[in-house]
Protein backbone atom coordinates (compact mmCIF):
# COMPACT_ATOMS: atom_id res chain seq x y z
CA UNK A 1 0.00 0.00 0.00
CA UNK A 2 1.11 3.45 -1.03
CA UNK A 3 0.51 5.64 2.40
CA UNK A 4 0.90 9.59 1.16
CA UNK A 5 0.87 10.90 4.96
CA UNK A 6 4.14 11.51 6.78
CA UNK A 7 2.52 9.65 9.76
CA UNK A 8 3.60 5.87 10.07
CA UNK A 9 0.57 4.96 12.36
CA UNK A 10 0.47 1.41 14.03
CA UNK A 11 -1.28 -0.82 11.50
CA UNK A 12 -3.21 -2.79 14.93
CA UNK A 13 -5.70 -1.60 17.37
CA UNK A 14 -5.35 -2.80 21.18
CA UNK A 15 -7.87 -4.94 22.45
CA UNK A 16 -5.88 -6.37 25.53
CA UNK A 17 -3.56 -4.07 27.50
CA UNK A 18 -1.83 -5.09 30.63
CA UNK A 19 -0.81 -2.35 32.68
CA UNK A 20 2.57 -0.97 33.27
CA UNK A 21 3.45 0.17 37.03
CA UNK A 22 5.17 3.80 37.64
CA UNK A 23 7.57 3.83 40.44
CA UNK A 24 9.32 7.00 41.89
CA UNK A 25 12.92 7.47 41.11
CA UNK A 26 13.23 7.41 44.56
CA UNK A 27 11.88 3.55 44.44
CA UNK A 28 14.08 3.17 41.38
CA UNK A 29 17.62 3.66 43.41
CA UNK A 30 16.50 1.36 45.62
CA UNK A 31 15.52 -0.99 43.35
CA UNK A 32 18.67 -0.54 41.68
CA UNK A 33 21.20 -0.45 44.49
CA UNK A 34 19.31 -4.54 45.41
CA UNK A 35 19.75 -5.40 41.90
CA UNK A 36 23.60 -4.81 42.15
CA UNK A 37 23.07 -2.27 39.09
CA UNK A 38 22.44 -5.40 36.94
CA UNK A 39 19.67 -4.68 34.37
CA UNK A 40 18.94 -8.83 34.31
CA UNK A 41 18.45 -8.83 38.16
CA UNK A 42 15.76 -5.92 37.99
CA UNK A 43 11.95 -7.43 38.37
CA UNK A 44 9.26 -7.24 35.49
CA UNK A 45 7.09 -5.24 37.74
CA UNK A 46 9.12 -2.87 38.33
CA UNK A 47 9.94 -1.80 35.03
CA UNK A 48 7.87 0.69 33.10
CA UNK A 49 9.33 0.33 29.44
CA UNK A 50 11.34 -2.44 28.79
CA UNK A 51 13.77 -2.13 26.25
CA UNK A 52 16.18 -5.37 27.21
CA UNK A 53 15.28 -7.30 24.14
CA UNK A 54 12.73 -7.88 20.94
CA UNK A 55 13.46 -11.93 21.94
CA UNK A 56 9.82 -13.52 23.00
CA UNK A 57 8.60 -10.35 23.97
CA UNK A 58 6.26 -9.30 20.80
CA UNK A 59 2.27 -9.05 21.07
CA UNK A 60 0.42 -11.90 19.43
CA UNK A 61 -2.17 -10.85 17.27
CA UNK A 62 -5.78 -12.07 17.69
CA UNK A 63 -5.43 -14.09 14.83
CA UNK A 64 -2.55 -16.10 16.33
CA UNK A 65 -4.99 -16.26 20.22
CA UNK A 66 -7.55 -17.35 17.97
CA UNK A 67 -5.61 -19.93 16.26
CA UNK A 68 -4.15 -21.23 18.97
CA UNK A 69 -7.64 -22.44 20.51
CA UNK A 70 -7.43 -25.46 18.09
CA UNK A 71 -3.65 -26.29 19.03
CA UNK A 72 -3.87 -30.23 18.29
CA UNK A 73 -1.58 -31.43 21.02
CA UNK A 74 -1.56 -35.54 19.58
CA UNK A 75 1.95 -37.00 20.56
CA UNK A 76 2.35 -38.24 16.99
CA UNK A 77 1.31 -36.98 14.45
CA UNK A 78 -0.97 -33.76 15.40
CA UNK A 79 -2.30 -31.75 12.59
CA UNK A 80 -1.12 -28.20 14.27
CA UNK A 81 2.51 -29.38 13.33
CA UNK A 82 1.26 -30.19 9.37
CA UNK A 83 -0.02 -27.18 9.28
CA UNK A 84 3.16 -25.50 10.37
CA UNK A 85 5.07 -27.55 8.75
CA UNK A 86 3.62 -26.79 5.63
CA UNK A 87 3.45 -22.58 6.40
CA UNK A 88 7.46 -23.21 6.93
CA UNK A 89 7.93 -25.33 3.52
CA UNK A 90 6.21 -22.94 1.61
CA UNK A 91 8.10 -20.01 2.65
CA UNK A 92 11.51 -21.58 2.99
CA UNK A 93 11.82 -24.67 0.49
CA UNK A 94 13.17 -26.96 2.66
CA UNK A 95 12.63 -30.81 2.46
CA UNK A 96 12.66 -31.28 6.21
CA UNK A 97 11.30 -28.80 8.98
CA UNK A 98 11.89 -30.02 12.53
CA UNK A 99 10.46 -27.61 15.42
CA UNK A 100 12.79 -26.84 18.29
CA UNK A 101 11.47 -24.86 21.57
CA UNK A 102 14.01 -22.21 20.87
CA UNK A 103 16.91 -20.61 18.44
CA UNK A 104 19.51 -22.42 20.20
CA UNK A 105 18.14 -26.16 20.62
CA UNK A 106 18.11 -26.17 16.76
CA UNK A 107 21.97 -25.05 16.90
CA UNK A 108 22.42 -27.01 19.76
CA UNK A 109 21.40 -30.55 17.35
CA UNK A 110 23.07 -28.68 14.60
CA UNK A 111 26.46 -28.22 15.80
CA UNK A 112 26.26 -31.61 18.09
CA UNK A 113 26.23 -33.27 14.66
CA UNK A 114 28.54 -31.31 12.51
CA UNK A 115 30.91 -29.47 14.60
CA UNK A 116 33.75 -31.11 16.96
CA UNK A 117 37.73 -30.64 17.52
CA UNK A 118 39.07 -29.55 13.84
CA UNK A 119 36.00 -27.97 12.22
CA UNK A 120 35.68 -24.60 11.76
CA UNK A 121 32.50 -22.82 11.16
CA UNK A 122 32.85 -19.58 8.89
CA UNK A 123 29.54 -16.53 9.77
CA UNK A 124 29.01 -13.23 8.97
CA UNK A 125 28.59 -12.57 12.95
CA UNK A 126 27.68 -15.56 15.20
CA UNK A 127 25.23 -14.86 17.42
CA UNK A 128 26.38 -15.41 21.04
CA UNK A 129 24.25 -18.88 21.63
CA UNK A 130 25.38 -19.46 18.03
CA UNK A 131 29.09 -19.65 19.17
CA UNK A 132 28.84 -20.90 22.57
CA UNK A 133 26.87 -24.45 20.62
CA UNK A 134 30.07 -24.18 18.20
CA UNK A 135 32.61 -23.87 20.25
CA UNK A 136 31.27 -26.28 23.04
CA UNK A 137 31.57 -29.07 20.32
CA UNK A 138 35.50 -28.24 20.17
CA UNK A 139 34.86 -26.47 16.70
CA UNK A 140 36.17 -22.69 15.57
CA UNK A 141 33.71 -20.30 15.55
CA UNK A 142 34.86 -17.69 12.32
CA UNK A 143 33.44 -14.42 12.14
CA UNK A 144 33.83 -12.31 8.52
CA UNK A 145 31.80 -9.51 8.55
CA UNK A 146 32.84 -6.78 5.82
CA UNK A 147 35.33 -4.24 7.64
CA UNK A 148 32.11 -1.94 7.49
CA UNK A 149 30.15 -3.73 9.98
CA UNK A 150 32.54 -2.91 12.80
CA UNK A 151 32.65 0.39 12.57
CA UNK A 152 30.04 2.23 14.42
CA UNK A 153 29.93 5.52 12.13
CA UNK A 154 30.77 3.67 8.78
CA UNK A 155 27.87 4.25 6.05
CA UNK A 156 26.95 1.23 3.52
CA UNK A 157 23.59 -0.10 3.17
CA UNK A 158 23.91 -3.70 4.41
CA UNK A 159 26.46 -3.83 7.36
CA UNK A 160 26.03 -7.09 7.91
CA UNK A 161 27.26 -8.34 4.60
CA UNK A 162 29.46 -11.08 4.72
CA UNK A 163 33.42 -10.82 3.66
CA UNK A 164 33.46 -12.61 0.10
CA UNK A 165 37.57 -12.13 0.17
CA UNK A 166 37.76 -12.98 3.42
CA UNK A 167 35.61 -16.66 3.73
CA UNK A 168 36.93 -17.36 0.37
CA UNK A 169 40.76 -17.50 1.72
CA UNK A 170 38.83 -19.77 4.70
CA UNK A 171 37.55 -22.25 2.32
CA UNK A 172 40.78 -22.08 0.34
CA UNK A 173 43.17 -22.68 3.24
CA UNK A 174 40.38 -25.64 4.83
CA UNK A 175 40.81 -28.93 4.84
CA UNK A 176 38.31 -30.76 2.99
CA UNK A 177 35.42 -31.92 5.44
CA UNK A 178 36.76 -28.89 7.87
CA UNK A 179 34.09 -26.53 7.02
CA UNK A 180 30.94 -28.57 7.17
CA UNK A 181 29.15 -25.55 6.92
CA UNK A 182 28.64 -21.87 6.31
CA UNK A 183 26.15 -19.65 8.12
CA UNK A 184 25.16 -16.42 7.25
CA UNK A 185 23.14 -14.54 10.44
CA UNK A 186 19.98 -12.02 8.70
CA UNK A 187 19.93 -9.65 10.04
CA UNK A 188 23.57 -9.44 11.95
CA UNK A 189 21.94 -9.17 15.49
CA UNK A 190 25.62 -8.66 17.13
CA UNK A 191 26.89 -6.66 14.33
CA UNK A 192 23.50 -3.95 15.21
CA UNK A 193 20.97 -5.79 13.24
CA UNK A 194 22.02 -4.83 10.13
CA UNK A 195 20.76 -6.67 6.71
CA UNK A 196 22.66 -8.22 4.47
CA UNK A 197 22.24 -8.35 0.40
CA UNK A 198 20.77 -10.77 -1.38
CA UNK A 199 23.64 -10.05 -4.03
CA UNK A 200 25.97 -10.93 -0.67
CA UNK A 201 24.33 -14.31 -0.26
CA UNK A 202 24.36 -15.07 -3.31
CA UNK A 203 27.73 -14.62 -4.01
CA UNK A 204 28.39 -16.71 -0.82
CA UNK A 205 26.29 -19.23 -2.01
CA UNK A 206 28.51 -19.59 -5.02
CA UNK A 207 31.84 -19.58 -2.93
CA UNK A 208 29.86 -22.42 -0.80
CA UNK A 209 29.51 -24.72 -3.77
CA UNK A 210 32.84 -24.07 -5.41
CA UNK A 211 34.17 -25.80 -2.30
CA UNK A 212 31.25 -27.96 -1.66
CA UNK A 213 29.71 -26.60 1.77
CA UNK A 214 26.40 -26.27 2.62
CA UNK A 215 25.19 -22.68 3.30
CA UNK A 216 22.71 -22.33 6.70
CA UNK A 217 21.00 -19.26 7.51
CA UNK A 218 20.15 -18.04 11.08
CA UNK A 219 17.06 -17.04 10.48
CA UNK A 220 15.95 -15.06 13.29
CA UNK A 221 15.34 -11.90 11.81
CA UNK A 222 14.61 -12.81 8.20
CA UNK A 223 11.60 -10.55 7.68
CA UNK A 224 13.21 -7.87 8.62
CA UNK A 225 16.24 -8.31 6.26
CA UNK A 226 13.87 -8.80 3.09
CA UNK A 227 12.76 -5.80 3.93
CA UNK A 228 15.79 -3.90 4.04
CA UNK A 229 16.21 -5.63 0.34
CA UNK A 230 13.09 -3.97 -0.60
CA UNK A 231 13.94 -0.85 0.17
CA UNK A 232 17.65 -0.42 -0.22
CA UNK A 233 18.98 -2.88 -2.72
CA UNK A 234 18.58 -2.37 -6.53
CA UNK A 235 15.85 -4.06 -8.52
CA UNK A 236 14.02 -5.46 -5.83
CA UNK A 237 11.77 -2.10 -5.25
CA UNK A 238 9.02 -3.57 -6.74
CA UNK A 239 9.70 -7.20 -5.62
CA UNK A 240 6.85 -8.47 -2.97
CA UNK A 241 8.49 -9.09 0.55
CA UNK A 242 7.56 -12.16 0.91
CA UNK A 243 9.25 -13.21 -2.58
CA UNK A 244 12.17 -11.85 -1.44
CA UNK A 245 12.21 -13.63 1.77
CA UNK A 246 11.54 -16.73 -0.59
CA UNK A 247 14.45 -16.02 -2.60
CA UNK A 248 17.27 -15.65 0.40
CA UNK A 249 15.85 -19.07 1.87
CA UNK A 250 16.01 -21.00 -1.35
CA UNK A 251 20.20 -19.72 -1.67
CA UNK A 252 20.54 -21.73 1.22
CA UNK A 253 20.32 -25.49 2.50
CA UNK A 254 19.13 -24.93 5.75
CA UNK A 255 17.75 -22.78 8.18
CA UNK A 256 17.72 -22.51 12.39
CA UNK A 257 15.14 -20.29 13.47
CA UNK A 258 14.56 -18.47 16.60
CA UNK A 259 10.28 -18.14 16.30
CA UNK A 260 10.70 -15.48 18.94
CA UNK A 261 12.19 -13.01 16.68
CA UNK A 262 10.12 -12.78 13.57
CA UNK A 263 8.21 -15.78 14.14
CA UNK A 264 6.29 -12.83 16.36
CA UNK A 265 5.76 -15.79 19.21
CA UNK A 266 6.96 -15.69 22.76
CA UNK A 267 8.62 -19.44 22.41
CA UNK A 268 9.68 -21.49 19.48
CA UNK A 269 11.94 -22.04 17.29
CA UNK A 270 12.83 -24.77 14.34
CA UNK A 271 15.78 -26.37 12.33
CA UNK A 272 15.05 -26.93 8.27
CA UNK A 273 17.24 -28.41 5.96
CA UNK A 274 17.32 -29.97 2.57
CA UNK A 275 20.07 -33.01 3.56
CA UNK A 276 17.66 -35.87 4.03
CA UNK A 277 20.58 -38.14 6.12
CA UNK A 278 21.49 -35.04 8.25
CA UNK A 279 17.90 -34.31 8.86
CA UNK A 280 17.02 -37.69 10.29
CA UNK A 281 19.96 -37.17 12.73
CA UNK A 282 18.78 -34.47 13.79
CA UNK A 283 15.44 -35.88 14.32
CA UNK A 284 16.97 -39.22 16.58
CA UNK A 285 19.00 -36.29 18.61
CA UNK A 286 15.36 -33.91 19.02
CA UNK A 287 13.75 -36.91 20.36
CA UNK A 288 16.99 -37.29 22.78
CA UNK A 289 16.11 -33.55 23.97
CA UNK A 290 12.86 -31.82 22.68
CA UNK A 291 10.50 -34.55 22.30
CA UNK A 292 8.88 -36.25 19.24
CA UNK A 293 9.46 -34.81 15.81
CA UNK A 294 6.08 -33.42 15.26
CA UNK A 295 5.86 -31.19 18.43
CA UNK A 296 9.70 -30.54 19.42
CA UNK A 297 9.60 -29.40 22.48
CA UNK A 298 6.39 -27.27 21.76
CA UNK A 299 2.56 -27.37 22.51
CA UNK A 300 0.59 -27.95 19.68
CA UNK A 301 -0.73 -24.45 19.91
CA UNK A 302 2.66 -22.57 19.94
CA UNK A 303 3.37 -24.63 16.44
CA UNK A 304 0.24 -23.02 15.37
CA UNK A 305 0.90 -19.29 16.71
CA UNK A 306 3.97 -20.01 14.78
CA UNK A 307 2.52 -20.47 11.72
CA UNK A 308 0.28 -17.60 11.71
CA UNK A 309 2.80 -15.18 12.57
CA UNK A 310 5.31 -16.22 9.95
CA UNK A 311 2.05 -14.99 7.99
CA UNK A 312 2.09 -12.04 9.44
CA UNK A 313 5.18 -10.43 9.64
CA UNK A 314 5.31 -10.65 6.15
CA UNK A 315 2.81 -8.09 5.46
CA UNK A 316 4.51 -4.85 4.69
CA UNK A 317 2.42 -2.63 6.26
CA UNK A 318 3.89 -3.98 9.64
CA UNK A 319 7.04 -3.74 8.48
CA UNK A 320 7.16 -0.14 7.24
CA UNK A 321 5.82 0.31 10.74
CA UNK A 322 8.61 -1.80 12.29
CA UNK A 323 11.41 -0.23 10.69
CA UNK A 324 10.18 3.13 10.86
CA UNK A 325 9.71 2.70 15.17
CA UNK A 326 13.39 1.81 14.87
CA UNK A 327 14.09 4.70 12.76
CA UNK A 328 11.87 7.12 14.53
CA UNK A 329 13.71 6.33 17.93
CA UNK A 330 17.42 6.71 16.27
CA UNK A 331 16.11 9.67 14.72
CA UNK A 332 15.54 11.46 17.95
CA UNK A 333 18.12 10.67 20.14
CA UNK A 334 20.11 11.75 17.08
CA UNK A 335 18.70 15.34 17.62
CA UNK A 336 19.56 15.33 21.11
CA UNK A 337 23.42 14.47 20.59
CA UNK A 338 23.68 10.59 21.02
CA UNK A 339 26.21 8.75 18.91
CA UNK A 340 24.63 5.95 17.71
CA UNK A 341 25.70 2.68 15.43
CA UNK A 342 24.39 4.04 11.61
CA UNK A 343 22.11 3.42 10.28
CA UNK A 344 20.45 1.67 12.75
CA UNK A 345 19.41 -1.62 12.18
CA UNK A 346 16.09 -3.73 12.12
CA UNK A 347 15.15 -4.23 15.37
CA UNK A 348 17.14 -1.97 17.84
CA UNK A 349 19.01 1.59 18.49
CA UNK A 350 22.62 0.89 19.93
CA UNK A 351 24.39 4.43 21.66
CA UNK A 352 27.79 4.12 21.98
CA UNK A 353 28.17 5.09 25.60
CA UNK A 354 32.02 5.67 25.25
CA UNK A 355 31.82 7.82 22.83
CA UNK A 356 28.70 9.46 25.32
CA UNK A 357 30.52 9.42 28.32
CA UNK A 358 34.28 9.99 27.75
CA UNK A 359 34.92 11.08 31.18
CA UNK A 360 34.15 7.44 32.04
CA UNK A 361 36.68 4.74 31.39
CA UNK A 362 36.34 1.62 29.68
CA UNK A 363 36.99 -0.21 32.75
CA UNK A 364 34.35 1.58 34.58
CA UNK A 365 31.42 0.36 32.64
CA UNK A 366 30.39 3.24 30.48
CA UNK A 367 27.81 1.36 28.96
CA UNK A 368 26.41 -0.30 33.15
CA UNK A 369 25.98 3.36 33.65
CA UNK A 370 23.97 4.76 30.90
CA UNK A 371 21.61 2.02 31.59
CA UNK A 372 21.84 2.70 35.43
CA UNK A 373 20.92 6.06 34.73
CA UNK A 374 17.55 5.23 31.75
CA UNK A 375 16.40 2.95 34.63
CA UNK A 376 17.07 5.72 37.42
CA UNK A 377 15.33 8.44 35.49
CA UNK A 378 12.56 6.61 33.81
CA UNK A 379 12.31 3.31 34.85
CA UNK A 380 13.26 1.93 31.31
CA UNK A 381 14.93 -1.24 31.27
CA UNK A 382 17.57 -1.51 28.33
CA UNK A 383 20.64 -3.94 28.22
CA UNK A 384 24.58 -3.44 28.30
CA UNK A 385 26.48 -4.34 25.11
CA UNK A 386 29.90 -3.89 26.14
CA UNK A 387 32.41 -4.37 28.39
CA UNK A 388 30.15 -6.64 30.85
CA UNK A 389 29.35 -8.55 28.38
CA UNK A 390 32.00 -9.19 26.27
CA UNK A 391 35.06 -8.03 28.32
CA UNK A 392 37.73 -10.20 30.41
CA UNK A 393 40.21 -10.00 33.36
CA UNK A 394 43.48 -11.40 32.71
CA UNK A 395 46.09 -12.04 35.30
CA UNK A 396 43.59 -9.56 37.42
CA UNK A 397 43.45 -7.23 34.57
CA UNK A 398 40.32 -5.87 33.44
CA UNK A 399 40.67 -6.16 29.40
CA UNK A 400 38.06 -3.72 27.94
CA UNK A 401 35.91 -5.21 25.20
CA UNK A 402 36.10 -3.12 21.91
CA UNK A 403 32.84 -1.15 22.13
CA UNK A 404 30.60 0.43 25.15
CA UNK A 405 27.22 0.12 23.48
CA UNK A 406 23.72 0.19 25.33
CA UNK A 407 20.95 -1.64 23.19
CA UNK A 408 17.72 -0.23 23.11
CA UNK A 409 15.64 -2.87 21.49
CA UNK A 410 12.00 -2.63 20.12
CA UNK A 411 9.60 -5.31 21.20
CA UNK A 412 7.47 -6.17 18.23
CA UNK A 413 3.76 -4.75 18.33
CA UNK A 414 3.92 -3.82 22.17
CA UNK A 415 4.53 -0.46 22.47
CA UNK A 416 3.22 3.10 20.94
CA UNK A 417 4.81 6.11 19.54
CA UNK A 418 3.83 7.90 22.42
CA UNK A 419 5.39 5.13 24.62
CA UNK A 420 9.04 5.95 22.45
CA UNK A 421 8.21 9.60 22.97
CA UNK A 422 8.63 9.26 26.49
CA UNK A 423 11.69 7.04 26.33
CA UNK A 424 12.82 10.42 23.97
CA UNK A 425 12.10 12.47 26.56
CA UNK A 426 13.69 10.46 29.58
CA UNK A 427 17.23 10.37 27.22
CA UNK A 428 16.93 14.28 27.17
CA UNK A 429 16.83 14.69 30.90
CA UNK A 430 19.86 12.52 30.89
CA UNK A 431 22.30 14.10 28.23
CA UNK A 432 21.88 17.09 29.97
CA UNK A 433 23.31 15.41 33.27
CA UNK A 434 25.62 13.11 31.91
CA UNK A 435 28.88 14.75 32.96
CA UNK A 436 27.36 13.68 36.22
CA UNK A 437 26.66 9.93 35.31
CA UNK A 438 29.43 7.84 37.50
CA UNK A 439 31.32 4.52 36.50
CA UNK A 440 31.05 1.55 38.25
CA UNK A 441 33.20 -1.09 39.77
CA UNK A 442 32.93 -5.51 39.78
CA UNK A 443 31.80 -6.66 43.44
CA UNK A 444 31.16 -9.98 41.92
CA UNK A 445 31.22 -12.02 38.48
CA UNK A 446 31.14 -15.45 36.85
CA UNK A 447 33.88 -16.63 34.90
CA UNK A 448 31.78 -17.04 31.71
CA UNK A 449 28.72 -15.10 30.66
CA UNK A 450 29.57 -12.47 33.26
CA UNK A 451 26.56 -9.95 32.07
CA UNK A 452 23.89 -12.11 33.37
CA UNK A 453 24.89 -12.17 36.77
CA UNK A 454 27.38 -9.50 37.29
CA UNK A 455 27.06 -7.19 40.58
CA UNK A 456 28.19 -3.80 40.45
CA UNK A 457 28.85 -1.01 42.73
CA UNK A 458 29.42 2.96 41.52
CA UNK A 459 32.71 4.38 41.87
CA UNK A 460 32.84 7.45 44.68
C1 LIG B 1 17.90 -14.97 19.53
C2 LIG B 1 18.86 -15.45 18.57
C3 LIG B 1 19.30 -16.78 18.58
C4 LIG B 1 18.90 -17.77 19.65
O1 LIG B 1 17.54 -17.96 19.72
P1 LIG B 1 16.79 -18.29 21.10
O2 LIG B 1 15.38 -18.49 20.69
O3 LIG B 1 17.00 -17.14 22.02
O4 LIG B 1 17.40 -19.53 21.65
C5 LIG B 1 20.18 -17.18 17.59
N1 LIG B 1 20.62 -16.31 16.66
C6 LIG B 1 20.22 -15.03 16.62
C7 LIG B 1 20.72 -14.12 15.54
C8 LIG B 1 19.33 -14.55 17.58
O5 LIG B 1 18.96 -13.28 17.54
Amino acid sequence: MSWPFRTIIEPFKIKVVEPIRFTTREERQVILREARYNMFNIRAQDVLIDLLTDSGTAAMSSEQWAVMMRGDNAYAGSTSFYRFEAVVKELTGYQHIIPTHQGRAAEKILFSLVGGQGKCIPSNTHFDTTRANVEFTGAEAVDLVIPEGKQSQAAHPFKGNMDLHKLERLLAAAKPGQVPLCMVTVTNNSGGGQPVSMHNLRETRKLCQQYGVPLFLDACRFAENAFFIKRREPGYQEKATIDIAKEMFRLSDGCTMSAKKDGLVNIGGFLGMNDSGLAQQARNLLILTEGFPTYGGLAGRDLEAIAQGLHEVLDEDYLTYRLRSVEYLAERLRQIGYPLIEPPGGHAVYIDARMLLPHIPATQFPGQSLCSAFFEYGGIRTVEVGNAMFGRTENGKEIPADMDLVRLAIPRRAYTQSHIDYVVEVAEEIYKNRHALRGFRVVKQAPILRHFTIELEPCD
